[in-house]
């Protein structure tokens, strides 16, 4: 197949299929982006991408990509690379939250280490296999989707809302993937890529079985604006809705 020359940024969503990630993905397709919208169910992504058409959101295709599984991310590597040529957007997305995670003195490892696949080795997996395109980009962004649960400051203030919600996975995941931000942005300095954190606050999604208080756009505005960056925006740094975060 011939690569498509389009001016249209091109952006992959993982976990694009629901909560967070389909709003992500609604918001790109109305900014004009070509949008990429990663399920690791097939089905799930195409119901996902049907309702967005519905919407009348053209421009938003299904992509399999299941981020603990390498085959899944380097094929849509593959894919993104025979259509395009390229990738100017990817946000790294999907992420759980494992019943059973807790204090680290008690906590199952086993739990932690599933956490660690998706949210953090997820989304080192993701860059690995897209960072290549998005050296094709002239403005590439890598939005990392953490959460105030991964910031240091947050975990040890002891006014912080959130300065009891101590799970060791979750939470540590999202630290790792914090530090994940700030070495690619070292990684990618002089070039055109920008890499940030983006913590969307307390959603209400089924992640938190519904309890967050956020709406899923309101939850959403930081990774957008953070993926649409124009090229004096910053690198290397984390992102509320309201603006800079504390790590
Ligand atoms: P959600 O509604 O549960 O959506 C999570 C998405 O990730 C789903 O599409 C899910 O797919 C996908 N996913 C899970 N494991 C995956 C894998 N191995 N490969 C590919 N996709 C996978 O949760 P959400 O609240 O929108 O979460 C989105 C991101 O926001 C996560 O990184 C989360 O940690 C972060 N976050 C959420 C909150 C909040 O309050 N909701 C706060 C801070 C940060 P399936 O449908 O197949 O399960």
């Amino acid at each position: 197949m011939s690569q498509l020359k389009t001016a249209k940024r091109i952006a992959l969503v993982t976990g694009g299929n629901k909560g967070i990630g389909f709003e992500l993905s609604r918001n790109l397709a109305g900014a004009g982006c070509i949008v990429l919208l990663g399920a690791r169910d097939a089905e799930r992504g195409k119901q996902a991408v049907h309702q967005l058409e519905l919407a009348g959101l053209t421009d938003v295709y299904p992509i399999e990509v299941d981020v603990t599984k390498h085959e899944t991310v380097r094929a849509a590597a593959q894919q993104i690379k025979s259509h395009y040529g390229r990738l100017d957007i990817l946000i790294n997305n999907a992420g759980i939250n494992v019943s059973g995670d807790g204090l680290a003195s008690a906590v199952d490892i086993e739990v932690v280490q599933r956490v660690f696949e998706t949210n953090f080795f997820g989304a080192l997996r993701g860059v690995q296999a897209m960072l290549p395109l998005l050296r094709h980009s002239t403005s590439g962004r890598i939005v990392n989707v953490s959460s105030g649960l991964g910031s240091l400051a947050l975990n040890s203030d002891p006014s912080s809302p959130s300065y009891n919600t101590k799970l060791i996975g979750y939470n540590g995941s999202k630290a790792a993937l914090n530090m994940l931000t700030v070495h690619l942005a070292y990684e990618l300095q002089g070039t055109s890529i920008k890499v940030n954190s983006a913590n969307p606050g307390f959603t209400k999604t089924d992640l938190n079985n519904n309890t967050g208080v956020e709406t899923v756009q309101d939850g959403a505005l930081a990774a957008t604006r953070l993926a649409l960056l124009d090229d004096a925006g910053p690198t290397g740094g984390s992102f509320s809705k309201e603006g800079p975060e504390l790590w």
